[in-house]
């Protein structure tokens, strides 16, 4: 059976920053992607107004996740609404058990704003709700009773809200796919000619070239690399699944070898 994997996170262009260039391995290696942003990055703009920033965010990410041939999942809310509310659960928790993944990709449980650190927590709670039936989820769909194993992506920074480096248990090296990583995020346009305009030519891509180039010298290895962290076992999978290492096992470095 096609192995699956999910990558949830906040606003459109998080999953490129901090998650694509592993998730584009495990499309190599042959697993089924899908890519969701919970919050339609409707604040992303000081230019347009919502109706028109969310609708080009949309697009945005939806050519993003095609590049990659990654089924896109529609937000669910907008920015700095994101909260680890019922409604919000029961709609990521349908569209989990629609996915049925063998790996979810999320943020990491400490990150510098809070929408990133809800989106885990709905993602885990989400991935945990998979098999119970009484859990009510909207839309209804079926429960799944296959195992899950949940990795935390690198905070942006790479450090917590108290300024304190967040070490990950290992590193993916995505040097040779670099280029193409910031090419998906050079899809997300508007947030590049806003960061552009803003910041100076081409800041947008520079800085996920300089916080990837950041975790690889973490990794004392690789030039550049992702860092993650495996969730608990506890309610998703056997203690020593560990799915993404197995699979990516030649480009990974643990972080005390
Ligand atoms: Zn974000």
């Amino acid at each position: 059976m096609t192995k699956v994997a999910f990558a949830v996170g906040a606003h459109p262009d998080d999953i490129e920053f901090l998650m694509m260039g592993t998730l584009m391995l495990l499309g190599d290696a042959g697993f089924q992607l899908h890519y969701m942003t919970i919050a339609n990055g409707s604040l992303g703009t000081t230019q347009y107004d919502t109706r028109t920033i969310v609708e080009m965010r949309r697009e945005e990410a939806m050519a993003a996740a095609a590049s990659i041939g990654a089924e896109y999942h529609e937000s669910i809310c907008s920015d700095l609404d994101v909260f680890f509310d019922r409604p919000t659960l029961a709609r990521l928790s349908s569209t989990m058990r629609e996915v049925a993944p063998d790996i979810v990709l999320t943020h990491s449980p400490v990150d510098y704003m809070e929408d990133h650190t809800n989106t885990c927590r709905l993602a885990v709670t989400a991935a945990f709700a998979r098999g119970m039936p009484n859990f009510p989820v909207t839309p209804p769909r079926a429960t799944v009773s296959k195992k899950v194993t949940v990795y935390h992506a690198q905070p942006y920074s790479n450090h917590d809200p108290l300024r304190q480096l967040v070490i990950p248990d290992f590193y993916v090296d995505v040097t040779d796919r670099q280029e193409e990583k910031v090419a998906t995020l050079a899809k997300h346009v508007s947030q590049k000619q806003w960061l552009d305009e803003s910041q100076g030519l081409d800041s947008y891509l520079q800085t996920m070239r300089d916080l990837d180039a950041a975790v690889g010298r973490m990794s004392g290895r690789f030039e550049y690399a992702e860092g993650w962290r495996r969730h608990l076992h506890l309610g998703f999978c056997a203690e020593d699944d560990d799915p993404l290492c197995e699979v990516l096992g030649d480009r990974i470095v643990d972080a005390d070898s």
